[in-house]
């Protein structure tokens, strides 16, 4: 089954926002065994929209279009490609009284020109938006004028905002598509995420073992960020669980140590859950990640019960006051040293009585290196209670914003592997 993604924007071409559609459907779509096959984006102009709809309506089953449902000027999918299609528009009283509702419940007077969103085309299927106005909407083509070989072809137009997109699209575009384009096997997959370990690494330590997976029909992919990476194991058919379930076996005893989590579970969730179900807290003390680490930690739902808080020390004069660093020490090594890094996280381990604390002191850039101390070195100290701590020197030359990520991701892996070897 071949399926195109056309996202439809000015401000995705202009690179004032970035196209997280893509992204999320797609693996949406792999998750249930479905892949996209051609992404496209256009602008908010009439030819480009129904050229590009109409080549994809030429070649693909489905064609999923995002943007442009709304009621400004800009917003031409509906009445486009209605007009296009041959289908006159005419008023969902269902989805009008939708509308008026959203706006009575907020207490917002109500201009008359959002009514356009109740527009529906003749025989679409309607995707009620639970988070907004614009209904998504289905069109079944068939015959397909376009491409005699594809029919039918169906149309969904989502609408643009990701808070009304991506609800929609899991709770009832993925139920329509399942019911509309069964696959032929059952589809199966597992992620396993690692981190502090490279991809040419994980490679050449699962190459061997994965092969007689792989002649059973498995399919292996990697996916590399800064830091992590990605495993993907994944098949269709009846005996697939078992075979992913003894491919993950395999992958654990080789590179078990790597793996932090399952599918889209993040390294902060991983720390969070752990912390939870040992009854155990942590707090951290950072400097150049500016509050990265706290913010990694509070973004997982239930944090409340772990994390006690944290310092962001950013100065040396901080980092004494707040946290008891030594002054000739901070003189002696510098800010970014061992030393440093065992004081702030054995300070602020004291201050907060967590069990455990997470130091981060480094050297973001561009500016502030030295030949001894370049650009991108960081240092991340544990300390816990009843346990001797440790520091650990790490390079991220990577630029702020990836040497952030890089660096918190880096420091919450230090815990959990704390947290696994102490639990045993
Ligand atoms: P609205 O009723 O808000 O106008 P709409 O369906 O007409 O909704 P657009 O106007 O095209 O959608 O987009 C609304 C907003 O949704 C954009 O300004 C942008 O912030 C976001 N958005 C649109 N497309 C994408 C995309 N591909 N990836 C991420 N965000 C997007």
């Amino acid at each position: 089954m071949d399926i195109e993604l056309i996202t439809i924007g000015n401000e995705l071409l202009l690179g004032q926002v970035l196209d997280t559609h893509q992204q999320w459907l797609g693996q949406r779509l792999a998750e249930r065994g479905r892949i996209l096959s051609r992404q496209l984006t256009v602008p908010d102009e009439g030819e480009s929209i129904c050229g590009a709809v109409q080549v994809a309506m030429s070649r693909s089953q489905l064609v999923i279009t995002t943007g442009g449902l709304g009621p400004t000027s800009d917003d031409l999918t509906r009445g486009l490609l209605a007009d296009f299609f041959g289908r006159p528009l005419s008023r969902d009283a269902a989805v009008e009284a939708h509308i008026e509702d959203y706006f009575r419940k907020r207490n917002r007077s109500m201009p008359d020109s959002v009514l356009v969103q109740a527009q529906v085309p003749k025989d679409a299927v309607v995707f009620p938006n639970l988070h907004g106005t614009a209904p998504g909407l289905g069109i079944k083509l068939s015959p397909n004028p376009f491409g005699t070989n594809v029919d039918p072809a169906w149309l969904i137009m989502l609408p643009g905002p990701p808070r009304e997109l991506r609800p929609m699209f899991a709770e009832q575009v993925l139920p329509f598509l399942e019911k509309n384009f069964p696959l032929e096997q059952e589809f199966h997959h597992r992620i396993l995420r690692s981190l502090g370990i490279g991809e040419s690494m994980v490679e050449e330590k699962l190459k061997d073992v994965i092969r007689p997976f792989l002649d059973r029909g498995l399919e292996l992919g990697y996916c590399a960020r800064i830091g992590q990476v990605d495993i993907r194991l994944s098949g269709s058919g009846p005996d697939m669980p078992i075979v992913i379930a003894e491919a993950e076996t395999v992958v654990r005893k080789a590179i078990g140590k790597h793996i932090y989590g399952i599918d889209g579970q993040t390294i902060a969730q991983a720390v969070v859950e752990r912390l939870i179900a040992i009854g155990e807290t942590v707090a951290v003390a950072e400097s150049c990640t500016g509050g990265l680490l706290g913010h990694q930690i509070t973004n997982v739902p239930g944090a409340s019960a772990v994390f006690a808080g944290g310092v962001l020390s950013y100065s040396n004069a901080m980092k004494e006051k707040l946290l008891g660093v030594n002054a000739s020490i901070l003189s002696k090594d510098g800010a970014v040293s061992k030393s440093v890094a065992i004081e702030m996280a054995e300070g602020v381990l004291e201050a907060s009585c967590a069990d455990h604390a997470l130091s981060i002191t480094g050297i973001a850039g561009p500016t502030g290196g030295s030949p001894e101390k370049p650009v991108g070195t960081v240092w991340l100290g544990l300390a816990s209670k009843g346990c001797r701590s440790i520091a650990i020197r790490k390079f991220h030359p990577f630029g702020r914003e990836s040497f952030k990520n890089a660096t918190v991701n880096y420091a919450l892996n230090m815990l959990l592997r704390r947290l696994n070897k102490t639990a045993k």
